[in-house]
């Protein structure tokens, strides 16, 4: 619908670099970065990474910007109303209950059993937990055909994003609203670098939302897989990197607090509490699989009508009455805005 003028122009942006992307438009080097920095939000890629002019788009058009718009009686009131909304229908909702597993009949979801042993019976299951972790953990492999399973053990989930909130007297000196902490293109690629190592950036790019006493620091680069080795084996990584991240968790903190305060020099003596999540915490308290933001990086190979897989982009699974939403398949993550309608008889999503 946009024209073929328009549609060529996106096209063309997909395969490009952030950088090459910024480059057309902008001349001046703070003015880029500070654009360019969206594009590897919650990636765990460089401005100069193919593909990034594609995340560039996405996630300013899905975020509405680097600004996080601020939710009138604050963001818990989204959910609120949600749950209002859905007890109006007479829906019920459970919480502190995690689903240990799907329960799967002939090919066909039949309910969930929760940790507590509890079984609920349904006629449709919808996970939002990601695919990787609803398929090979709550269904399971022996309960899929085999080229399915490659596929879902072949996303690519590379968590490098950490938190650090900061509870303050107020005299942070830090504008309320986010600040975007990338003064170049070359010091955001240099950022990425560690989470290519598969350690934590020295000087990371930081973008920081203020509202009153309290900073909020989303951190890039932190990588899930904390150790000098390529990420082979989940299950290999999983043996090393508690014990690491538990070492480097102030590390993180500090790291963070020090990059910060050579802009806002009053943050060091401001601070009051801190409270740090790592990507292992993403993970473990948030159920995110390596502490991807997004259930599954949005990269080339892993968009549009190849997310969560290629062939399933349409919310079905190879499981009857088992749907997967969330992050995870087509639209997702870091959407904001409207999502892709999504039609009964698209074989490969829209
Ligand atoms: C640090 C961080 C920064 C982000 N920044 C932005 C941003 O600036 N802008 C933006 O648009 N997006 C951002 N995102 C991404 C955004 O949060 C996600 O796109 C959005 O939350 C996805 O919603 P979802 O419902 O698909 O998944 P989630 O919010 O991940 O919800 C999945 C739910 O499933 C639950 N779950 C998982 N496994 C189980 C189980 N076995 N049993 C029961 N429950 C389970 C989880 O606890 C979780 O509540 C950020 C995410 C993170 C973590």
């Amino acid at each position: 619908m946009m024209g073929g003028k328009d549609m060529m122009r996106i096209v063309r942006g997909i395969p490009m670099t952030a950088d090459e992307f910024v480059d057309e438009w902008f001349e001046s080097d703070v003015v880029k970065a500070a654009i360019a920095s969206l594009g590897i939000h919650g990636l765990t890629l460089g401005v100069y990474g193919a593909g990034t002019g594609y995340t560039l788009m996405h996630n300013w058009a899905n975020r509405g910007g680097l600004s996080h718009v601020a939710v009138q009686g604050g963001i818990g009131k989204i959910s609120e109303s949600l749950a209002s909304a859905v007890k109006s229908f007479g829906g019920e909702i459970c919480t502190n209950a995690e689903v240990k597993q799907i329960v799967i009949k002939d090919m066909r979801a039949t309910g969930v059993v929760l940790s507590i042993g509890e079984e609920i019976s349904a006629s449709n299951v919808i996970s939002a937990a990601d695919p990787k972790h609803t398929f090979l953990s709550l269904v399971g492999a022996m309960e899929l055909p085999p080229e399915f399973v490659w596929n879902v053990q072949s996303i690519k989930m590379r968590g490098s994003v950490a938190k650090v909130h900061l509870l303050t007297d107020g005299k942070h000196g830090i504008p309320d609203g986010t600040v975007a902490l990338a003064p170049s293109i070359k010091y955001l690629e240099k950022a990425y670098d560690a989470a290519k190592y598969h350690s934590i950036s020295e000087k990371p790019y930081l973008e920081v939302t203020t509202s009153g006493k309290v900073v909020s620091i989303h951190f890039q680069f932190a990588a899930y897989a904390l150790n000098g080795r390529k990420l082979l084996l989940h299950l290999d990584t999983n043996r090393r990197t508690p014990e690491l991240w538990n070492e480097k968790r102030e590390v993180l903190a500090d790291i963070a607090v020090k990059t910060l305060a050579e802009y806002f020099p009053a943050l060091n003596s401001s601070i009051v509490a801190r409270h740090i999540i790592t990507p292992l915490d993403l993970e473990q308290t948030y159920g995110l699989t390596e502490g991807d933001l997004n259930h599954g990086q949005i990269m080339l190979d892993q968009f549009m009508f190849m997310r969560p897989i290629p062939g399933w982009s349409n919310h079905k699974t190879p499981i009857d009455n088992l749907y997967l939403c969330g992050s995870g398949v087509h639209g997702g993550g870091s959407q904001r805005g409207k999502r892709t309608e999504c039609s009964e008889d698209s074989e490969v999503g829209n």
